[in-house]
């Protein structure tokens, strides 16, 4: 039923945002349509079917916007990662580089069943830490990742390099 649509019409990309140099790349369009959202989580819907997700995990915030929906069609649960002081109860964390200085990403201990297939899902792949960190939260917690999803694919900075052990999907390259 998509495929019609050029999910690339969807994006905006911002010129030297947040900073000099950078092109920043905008899913908000792609939120603002109905049809385009629809259609975006059916592919990453079925990418999740084919590897046998039992859970989707995403990194906040837009981890979330992508991975719910994703969720909701298939009738399973969503774990969020989230950064510092925003889950109340037992957390696991793992730290990890951004282009300037560390970050930290936590997740409810619960979150997440040993053995459990879980599908990490987020708006776009870049250096690929954030994602990378996300995966080893899942595994402290004894959950399998089946994959990796995302709407883009930022190819020079070779994120997919940090996360090679899992299958991967984007459904836009910039
Ligand atoms: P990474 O950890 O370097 O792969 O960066 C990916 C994370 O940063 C994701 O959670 C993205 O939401 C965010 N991010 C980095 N660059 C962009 C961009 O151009 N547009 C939207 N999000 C971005």
């Amino acid at each position: 039923a998509d495929t019609k649509i050029d999910f690339n019409d969807y994006i905006a990309s911002i010129p030297d945002f947040p900073e000099p140099g950078i092109i920043f790349r905008d899913i908000s369009p792609l939120m603002a349509n109905g049809k385009a959202y629809s259609a975006a989580t059916d592919r990453i819907t079925a990418f999740a079917k084919a590897h046998g997700a039992e859970m989707i995990c995403g990194p906040e915030a837009r981890g979330f916007i992508v991975g719910c929906p994703v969720a909701d069609r298939l009738g399973i649960g969503f774990a969020p990662a989230r950064k510092k002081g925003k889950l109340p109860r037992e957390t696991v964390s793992v730290k990890f580089q951004l282009e300037y200085g560390e970050t930290e990403l936590f997740m409810h201990k619960d979150a997440v069943q040993p053995g459990q297939k879980v599908l990490i899902v987020d708006d776009l792949l870049a250096t690929g830490g954030t994602v990378a960190a996300t995966a080893n939260l899942v595994e402290q917690l004894g959950g399998i990742v089946v994959g990796t999803a995302f709407l883009i694919e930022l190819k020079e900075l070779h994120g997919r390099d940090k996360i090679k052990d899992y299958d991967l999907f984007a459904l836009m390259e910039y």
